[in-house]
């Protein structure tokens, strides 16, 4: 016996066919049958018959049987197959449902996010600047300076949380596809210092680690080295050390970077990680979006990201990605 399931949507087409029937032969049979909408089986010749396959909307496709004068097909198979279609059109319809859902959610949470974390900053520096610009109040030169230090302040951390809001719109697991270069690690922590100098300038930093080069995203991992060092000085008392220490063990490129600051509660190591996560414990600004990031990055290289507690206070991010490592000794001997 042998069998073709023909479905009508989105357009007729044949979802599946024994290798030995040609849709092109029995599609315009199909189509026939599919214009009449009959709900019963049509004997086309004493071998060939069609059936079709009912759910809760009507008729949603035909299964063709061809089979010998003496076979019998057994018409409760066509609703299994008719249930078992139904079925699992259901569930695409479920997901599909739910990642509109999720999608909708996300809008809300970033339309929330971006309105509080914006708007404050924003208004800050529309007041300085208003009472900058008002030139009746005659503003001692000490004063002037101060709210010209407080819009340069507060417009870096507004283009901080901007990046970081259109980098979590733009990264998906699905579109996050690293472009990897040897890179030597120095550079690119130099560079994603650099990033962040404004919140970092009071914390002296202590780097240490081997000259290495290894096959990593330039840009990608410059991004979480900085989101990284950018919170440790913010979740830190001002002059508190910043520590940062790579490796290269066992196939895999390791950064550590440890701070002396509040340290992060047991309850939330894991919650940091999602997007707008915030511990309720912190006064300081933020989107909760840096380790989001961090976490989509290090997932796109297949790596893992984690955090520990310091002895002596503070915690220790340590990020883990497999890489390939250029062994520089060759060059030197
Ligand atoms: P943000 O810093 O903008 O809130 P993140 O995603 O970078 O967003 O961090 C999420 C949360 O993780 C922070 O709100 C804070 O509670 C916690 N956190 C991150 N880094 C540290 C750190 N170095 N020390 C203590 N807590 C931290």
């Amino acid at each position: 016996m042998r069998a073709q399931v023909w479905l009508f949507s989105p357009q007729l087409h044949c979802l599946a066919t024994h290798q030995k029937l040609s849709e092109v032969t029995y599609r315009p049979l199909i189509e026939r049958f599919s214009r009449r909408q009959q709900q019963h089986i049509e004997y086309l010749s004493p071998s060939l018959s069609l059936h079709p396959l009912d759910g809760q909307s009507g008729m949603f496709g035909v299964l063709l049987i061809e089979a010998l004068s003496e076979q019998v097909f057994n018409p409760i198979l066509s609703t299994l197959i008719s249930l078992s279609l139904a079925r699992s059109e259901a569930n695409i319809a479920l997901a599909a449902a739910k990642e509109a859902n999720q999608l909708e959610q996300m809008r809300n949470t970033l339309l929330a996010a971006v309105s509080h974390d914006l708007k404050t900053p924003l208004g800050s520096i529309i007041g300085s600047a208003t009472t900058l610009s008002d030139t009746s109040l005659r503003l001692p030169e000490q004063t002037q300076q101060e709210l010209l230090q407080s819009i340069a302040e507060e417009g870096y951390s507004l283009n901080r949380s901007l990046t970081k809001l259109l980098d979590i719109s733009r990264y998906s697991i699905k579109t996050l596809i690293p472009k990897c270069d040897w890179v030597e690690p120095e550079e690119v922590i130099g560079s994603a210092i650099k990033r962040v100098e404004q919140v970092i300038k009071s914390h002296p930093i202590n780097l240490c680690g081997d000259t290495i080069l290894v096959s990593l995203d330039y840009t990608l991992i410059e991004q979480i080295i900085a989101n990284l060092v950018e919170n440790a000085a913010k979740y830190s008392p001002v002059g508190s050390e910043i520590d940062i220490q790579t490796n290269y063990r066992r196939g895999h490129f390791i950064i550590e970077i440890a701070d002396r600051g509040c340290g992060v509660a047991p309850e939330d190591r894991l919650r940091i990680f999602e997007r707008f996560y915030r511990s309720d414990q912190v006064k300081v600004k933020g989107t909760g979006l840096g380790l989001a990031i961090c976490q989509l990055i290090v997932a796109a290289h297949n790596g893992e990201i984690s955090v520990l507690s310091r002895t002596g206070g503070g915690s220790i991010f340590v990020v883990k990605i497999p890489c390939e490592k250029y062994e520089l000794t060759d060059i030197y001997e």
